[in-house]
């Protein structure tokens, strides 16, 4: 068991501590901005076994701003793991810049570096609230990293009084791009997996209630508690978004592959597509019957990959190829991309370590790390693009098999994952540009 004491810094009240009247009207207490955040990092977290955690602020309404001393000396009798305190800066007086700053105090073990910095540079790829502060990644005399007898960081996650900070930093998802990058280091440094056995089909007014049962009962039949809310209206029509197992996901009668060259937030029924370089797609991308992208992503290395694709005659396939060249004819659309559930072969897809014919070495297996991932399954007649959020390749591959796809295949991830579906759960990540892209029709 993985104990994580999680504080939110200060209570609602405490003096001084909240954002200035010029720049946020309302004064939002700092208090508030870190326990917004420290909640999101525990709803997070439920979701995965083989983790406890424990806060130390006063979670309900602040209220109480527990004494650094109480919260250390709980932190140390409870045995906690790993200890995270959660702020916001101030000091830049309404002027610009600041951003995020991460400590950890100046003697501290190595795990506390090292999970300073993991934590650093992934707020930073979640939130591009990049610190210009001298040193981003710092140390400092805090009470609560000192005297903890456990791996322990401060965070300063922005500041009140910067006039470049403060309306990003009120922003919601701001408070879960952040919760997001906590959870994601948390997961991937204690091997932490996903809670299995239950799934919760939300299925949002479009599909009949019949479907959505059926759906249901599907589930039961592998072995999930499936329940279905909402759903009573007897039209069918897609795309629809829904929950699957927690993961956003919009369900479609066909899709378009495109280069949308900009973010998600201007196309609806919109994932994030394959792998792109240089603002191009640089995955296998046919589209409306025209070769957009001709080559798989590590055709350079004489590896092929799997891509999707559909007929103009309706058929859907999935082949592992290096060239569009070697699909069948009649193209409507194609999405190349790592081959999941029986094409699942990363190595034979080139993501891991590759020498090409002029001896460059390059490793491609980070796109297997865990991480927030796109996947475009086939079944049944509909197409399910979905964000899986925090999972290895492996598990991807998992989810897939566990959903009953007949075909699919997993996109780019990491930073670049977004979906933008019909409901706010399924709004991630939506200023980040996107040079591939598959919308749902
Ligand atoms: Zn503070």
């Amino acid at each position: 068991m993985f104990k994580l004491a999680l504080g939110a810094g200060h209570g609602f009240n405490t003096a001084g501590k909240r954002c200035p009247k010029e720049l946020d009207p309302k004064q939002t207490p700092e208090w508030w901005l870190n326990d917004r955040i420290a909640d999101k990092v525990e709803a997070l977290l439920a979701s995965y076994d083989g983790v406890a955690v424990l806060r130390l602020d006063d979670s309900d309404d602040g209220a109480d701003d527990v004494a650094l001393a109480t919260r250390v000396k709980r932190a140390n009798q409870w045995g906690a793991d790993f200890y995270l305190s959660i702020h916001h800066n101030a000091g830049i007086y309404g002027g610009k810049g600041g951003g995020i700053v991460a400590y950890c105090y100046p003697s501290a073990s190595k795990a506390s570096f090292s999970w300073r910095d993991k934590l650093y540079e992934a707020l930073i790829a979640h939130t591009g609230l990049e610190g210009n502060r001298s040193t981003p990644k710092a140390t400092a005399n805090h009470y609560v990293t000192r005297y903890t007898s456990m791996p322990a960081v401060l965070l300063e996650l922005g500041f009140m009084d910067s006039a470049t900070d403060v309306p990003i930093i009120l922003t919601e998802e701001y408070a879960d791009s952040c919760a997001a990058a906590i959870v994601e280091v948390i997961v991937g440094q204690e091997n932490l997996v996903r809670k299995q056995g239950t799934c919760t089909v939300t299925v949002r007014g479009i599909p009949s209630r019949g479907e959505a049962d059926k759906l249901a009962a599907e589930m039961a039949q592998r072995g999930y508690t499936a329940t279905v809310d909402g759903g009573e209206q007897e039209e069918v029509s897609y795309p629809c978004t829904v929950l699957l197992e927690g993961m956003p996901a919009i369900l479609a009668k066909n899709i378009v592959p495109f280069n949308p060259n900009g973010p998600l937030s201007n196309w609806n029924n919109t994932i994030s597509g394959s792998f792109s370089a240089s603002k191009q797609p640089c995955s296998i991308l046919v589209q409306d019957g025209w070769v957009k992208q001709r080559f798989a992503c590590h055709y350079w290395y004489d590896r092929p990959e799997s891509v999707l694709y559909r007929l103009t005659t309706g058929e859907v396939g999935i082949a592992r190829v290096g060239l569009t060249d070697e699909l069948p004819k009649g193209l409507r659309w194609a999405v190349g991309g790592l081959g999941l559930l029986d094409n699942y072969d990363p190595t034979a897809e080139g993501f891991c370590k590759l020498t090409n014919k002029e001896g460059k070495t390059e490793n491609f297996s980070d796109v297997l790390r865990d991480t927030d991932h796109t996947v475009l399954g086939y079944k049944d007649g509909l197409f399910y693009l979905i964000y899986c959020k925090s999972m290895t390749a492996a598990q991807v591959n998992a989810f897939a098999k566990k959903l009953g796809l007949e075909m699919a295949v997993m996109l780019d991830g990491g930073h670049v994952a977004a979906i933008n579906g019909a409901d706010s759960f399924a709004k991630i990540n939506l200023k980040q540009k996107q040079y591939y892209a598959i919308q749902g029709e």
